[in-house]
């Protein structure tokens, strides 16, 4: 069972005594959360009619120079709530007919969800998803496996140079790549309930950044060589939008191209998988544009 001690629940490894100090992420092992609420901006399969009944946990693994949600991931937004208040939230959320449990940015904060949802059992009767950035570590996967139905991680960048640049993180594809497998490996293959939802599987997001739609092709290359295409559901996005520091980076200073889009689209179809795109052309920092269609091709 994780726990906050010596921390490595992600791939910092920061060693940090979480009880006493915080670690790179900027917590320390009192839960933070910004927001609890259902949502409607996530695929469709997630969101459903009702909505996704979303957690944000405050920090981040990742130091990512354009989040939309830098307040939370970076700026510490939030505020202290303890693990009864945490179940208590997630049966609230499904009270209000959340049709899953969304836990985005988790990972600082895992020995306090497992405890969290253990104390839910019984009462707890959607599926729990884990939306992360995909920078997470296999061991901490392994040790979320009975308590995550649906492993909603990005996949960001085939380049070291890109990742490092980016989010500060130059070992982030291989890395990423190894958590995304031992996911599936947990979860098998996308099952969906008869109302059309996911109930179990691996959904991966794939954001295309501007000026990189080669390395957006690499990471659809190392998809299909790791994967069939019916192993996992991808989501190719548009949304990208230049915010936080963005500006200090001239070349990602700016939307993606209808050309840079379409072409990593058409990549991903041509490579099989099922899953969604965005519409183009909505994407403003309020404003997530749908997704579209139940499959890329
Ligand atoms: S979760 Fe936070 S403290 Fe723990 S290893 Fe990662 S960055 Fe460091």
């Amino acid at each position: 069972m994780p726990d906050y001690l010596s921390c490595r629940l992600c791939p910092r490894r920061c060693g940090v005594n979480r009880t006493l100090t915080a670690g790179r992420c900027r917590q320390t092992d009192k839960i933070r959360i910004a927001r609890a609420a259902l949502h409607m901006w996530e695929e469709p399969c997630i969101s459903g009619e009702r909505g996704s009944g979303t957690v944000f946990f405050s920090g981040c693994t990742l130091d990512c120079c354009f989040c939309q949600n830098f307040e939370i991931s970076q700026q510490n937004k939030g505020y202290f709530i303890t693990e009864d208040q945490l179940t208590d939230i997630f049966l609230r959320l499904q009270g209000e007919g959340a049709h899953n449990i969304n836990l985005v940015s988790p990972t600082p904060f895992v020995p306090s969800i497992i405890k969290a949802l253990d104390k839910a059992k019984g009462r707890l009767n959607i599926p729990v998803v884990y939306n992360c950035g995909g920078y997470e570590r296999v061991e901490t996967v392994e040790a979320l496996k009975d308590h995550i139905d649906i492993w909603l991680p990005d996949l960001k960048y085939f380049s070291a140079e890109a990742s490092k640049k980016y989010s500060n993180a130059e070992d982030y594809f291989a890395t990423a790549l190894a958590a995304i497998k031992k996911m599936q490996s947990i979860a098998g293959k996308p099952v969906f309930g008869e109302d059309g939802l996911l109930k179990r599987g691996v959904l991966v997001r794939h954001l295309v950044l501007p000026t990189l739609r080669k390395d957006s092709m690499k990471i659809i290359e190392a998809l299909s060589e790791n994967f069939a295409p019916d192993d996992i559901i991808l989501s190719v996005m548009s949304q990208y939008t230049p915010m936080y520091r963005a500006a200090e980076h001239r070349e990602i200073n700016r939307r993606v191209s209808t050309f840079e889009y379409n072409s990593v689209l058409d990549f991903a179809r041509a490579a099989g998988f099922d899953g969604y795109s965005q519409e183009r052309g909505a994407a403003t920092n309020a404003y997530v544009p749908p997704f579209e269609g139940e499959k890329l091709r």
